[in-house]
């Protein structure tokens, strides 16, 4: 059994409110909402980081972005605007180690975001 939450959520071993599922990407409801759309889009495949997945160079990254703005049509922020954001490496807040995107809608996203 592998040790990693969002390995573990792919598996179905550990529930998660899944909104989306779209090829070798699957999008789930972060479970500590930062806006009223937050949606987390991983890939299926285990990458520690964006900047791994970058490296990885197969495609899969592109898969990703499809997926997050298919989250957004779905969710219905596509029109009003909505933010991926790639917490990348521990001084920049990520706390998962299987890469994953935000994506926040649903309310004004300020910038610079802190
Ligand atoms: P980051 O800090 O960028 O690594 O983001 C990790 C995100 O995962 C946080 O926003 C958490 O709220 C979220 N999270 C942690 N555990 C779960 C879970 N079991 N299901 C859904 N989201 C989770
Ligand atoms: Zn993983």
């Amino acid at each position: 059994m592998s040790e990693c939450l969002f390995c573990r959520i792919v598996a179905k071993e550990v529930p998660a409110d899944i909104v989306l599922e779209a090829g070798r990407a699957l999008a789930f409801r972060d479970i500590n909402p930062q806006a009223p759309t937050h949606v987390l889009v991983v890939p299926k495949a285990h990458h520690e980081s964006a900047a791994a997945l970058a490296a990885a160079d197969d495609g899969l990254a592109d898969d990703l972005l499809k997926a997050c703005h298919a989250v957004a049509v779905q969710e219905g922020v596509a029109e009003t605007g909505y933010r991926i954001v790639f917490n990348t490496g521990e001084g920049a807040g990520q706390t998962v180690f299987h890469v994953h995107a935000h994506v926040l809608g649903g309310r004004d996203l300020t910038w610079p975001p802190g």
